[in-house]
């Protein structure tokens, strides 16, 4: 077994069955994404639409990937947004939900998505803030052809193990609190949330869908 699949089984062994792994390859090469696929690893998280795209031709023959979109989309990318990934992450204000939908309805598409959402001021990252989503989510809730799936976060950078904690329980309430409110279009089902450094404590606090990128491919280079 290679030492990449040894991460990838190690990390895996220590989940629950019920948490998605997702290998974040951007900036890794091809070849590792292939090593990451030969280790069972069928879905693949993106920043940047072209860089995806790229990855994508050349790995045509992989045909049973899903690919997920986790890094902020600008509203010119959303047409290439909704062709080339079944999973948007980084949904991150309404304006971009309502361009998506109207394209995914273009497109006959029905892409899985994310609510991003920030539990605390972050000037650094793009999404909802908790009053702001609760806000919007009478208009999130017409659109039909978005398959609103849950939410996803991100805790600033600096914040000690408590404080990330508390930041993943919260958004796990807020998700509960969603749900109670019985929206038509908006499922609840998933919490994208944890990365390398904090995963353990997001699937402690309830993560079904983990994003994991240096733990297994190593330090990207900048
Ligand atoms: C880069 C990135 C990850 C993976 O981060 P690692 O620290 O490499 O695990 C996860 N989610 C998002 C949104 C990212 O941009």
């Amino acid at each position: 077994m290679s030492a990449l699949a040894q991460r990838i089984t190690e990390i895996r062994q220590h989940l629950p069955e019920s948490v998605r792994l997702i290998a974040v390859t951007k900036q890794v090469p091809v070849e590792a994404m292939r090593e990451a696929y030969a280790a069972g690893v069928r879905d693949f998280g993106e920043s940047r639409i072209q860089e995806a795209e790229l990855k994508q031709t050349q790995l045509q023959d992989l045909p049973d990937i899903t690919w997920h979109l986790i890094g902020h989309l600008q509203n010119n990318k959303a047409r290439k947004a909704i062709e080339q990934f079944q999973w948007i992450h980084s949904l991150d204000s309404l304006k971009l939900a309502q361009r998506l939908d109207d394209l995914a309805g273009q497109l006959c598409r029905q892409p899985q998505v994310c609510l991003q959402v920030k539990l605390l001021p972050d000037p650094n990252k793009y999404g909802w803030t908790v009053p702001e989503l609760l806000a919007d989510l009478p208009t999130l809730d017409q659109c039909k052809n978005l398959q609103i799936q849950g939410l996803m976060t991100i805790p600033p950078i600096n914040l000690d193990s408590s404080e990330i904690l508390a930041v993943f329980q919260r958004t796990r309430e807020l998700a509960d609190k969603i749900k109670q409110q019985n929206w038509l279009n908006i499922q609840m089902q998933h919490l994208s949330m944890g990365m390398s450094a904090d995963y353990q404590l997001a699937v402690q606090s309830g993560a079904t869908i983990i994003r994991l990128g240096r733990i297994i491919f190593g330090e990207r280079m900048l």
